[in-house]
């Protein structure tokens, strides 16, 4: 069987390497070329949140997002077998901390009955920590009184797992990179290839496939700010109520640090404004002065495409699969959208030799 993937991104690389590992001929088209992605998953920051995001979004994001956190290790080591000579990419399932400074707690009394009204079957997972408990697990959270530990939540670092993915499908499937599928040429591939997948990301806002029944995709600009800062000591994703926004901060391998992000309805993708520049950096400078001396590496916008409803869809017209909408879910509802996808190819293929 042959399937041709249109994407590199994170549903297009986690579809092509299951169908890979299930022994499918893929063949990938990606815009960019595969080694410097400019995508959503190149600038995310890797956090993989399922209970956080129970008071936004609905109960299946979180349902998917548990199975996709605990689906990560498998894909990772299955990964490493693809090319065993590589780094293994860095995973961490240490839970996250929200937190609000004494100004703003009464974001953190909403959060707390937010999540006692909607995480209610997820309530052994959050414990509620004093400034005591606070201290000793993150000793740099002083300036904070109090936390919401959430403790199946998980991190990846997104841009090892592009970077090791890449040498894994140049081994595995065929490529044409630095190549644009216009929606035509998106049809005219079922003509060589059983199933196409259409996995293009914002990329396919205003340029959809098919009249996808959860509505039209659209655009959420979101800002992140990349700093290193080798003396700051972090050990899990740090989420910062504040009446008009929360911002995260995020540890990386080798010091680094992701600051973000904003969330703006728009597909613009001009440079990072001068608002969110000051909002993300005197965040990150109030947790700690630690970070008075990190240095920025870079300031980067991404497009989170999302439907309606703000829910990943895979749809299927005329032999092309389209998976979109994974809006800020993108690693967490990842496994779950490429598992789809695959069930689906390999099911209606074992359905036709029936
Ligand atoms: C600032 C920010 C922070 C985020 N943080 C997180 C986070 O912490 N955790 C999380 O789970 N999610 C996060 N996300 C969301 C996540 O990045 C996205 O949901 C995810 O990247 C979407 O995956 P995708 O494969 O659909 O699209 P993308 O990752 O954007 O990939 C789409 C790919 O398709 C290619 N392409 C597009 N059009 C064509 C074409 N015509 N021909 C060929 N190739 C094409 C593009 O070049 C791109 O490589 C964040 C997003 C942003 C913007």
């Amino acid at each position: 069987m042959k399937v041709a993937v249109v994407g590199a991104g994170v549903v297009g690389r986690l579809a092509a390497l299951q169908l890979v590992n299930k022994g499918v001929a893929v063949t990938l088209f990606e815009k960019t070329p595969l080694s410097v992605p400019h995508n959503a998953a190149h600038v995310s920051a890797g956090m993989l949140c399922p209970i956080s995001e129970i008071i936004h979004a609905p109960k299946e994001v979180a349902q998917m997002g548990l199975w996709g956190v605990a689906q990560w290790p498998k894909l990772l080591q299955q990964l490493q077998l693809l090319d065993p000579q590589q780094e293994p990419v860095f995973f961490q399932a240490k839970g996250s901390l929200v937190v609000a400074f004494d100004a703003d707690r009464q974001c953190f009394a909403q959060l707390k009955s937010d999540l006692t009204t909607k995480a209610t079957d997820y309530a052994a997972n959050i414990d509620w920590l004093t400034e005591n408990e606070l201290h000793q697990l993150e000793p740099s959270l002083h300036n904070f009184k109090q936390a919401s530990f959430l403790k199946p939540e998980a991190q990846l670092c997104n841009r090892a797992f592009l970077a090791v993915s890449t040498r894994a499908l140049q081994q595995h499937c065929v490529i044409y990179d630095n190549q644009e599928i216009s929606v035509s040429k998106l049809q005219q591939l079922t003509g060589e290839y059983d199933w196409v997948v259409d996995a293009r990301g914002a990329n396919a806002i205003g340029q959809e496939h098919h009249q996808n029944p959860v509505g039209p995709l659209r655009g959420v600009r979101g800002e992140v700010i990349r700093v290193h800062c080798p003396e700051a000591t972090l050990s899990r994703p740090v989420r910062v109520l504040h009446p008009r926004h929360a911002i995260y901060i995020v540890p990386k391998p080798g010091g680094e640090f992701v600051i973000g992000a904003t969330e703006v309805e728009s597909s613009s993708e001009h440079n990072i404004t001068v608002k969110s520049t000051l909002e993300l950096l005197s965040t990150l400078y109030s947790v700690n002065p630690m970070f008075s001396e990190a240095r920025v590496l870079e300031a980067s916008v991404g497009i989170r495409a999302a439907y309606l409803d703000n829910v990943p869809n895979v749809s299927i017209r005329q032999r092309v699969i389209v998976a979109n909408g994974l809006y800020r879910h993108g690693w967490l509802m990842g496994p779950a959208i490429a598992n789809q996808i695959v069930d689906h190819v390999i099911r209606r293929e074992s359905e036709n030799i029936a």
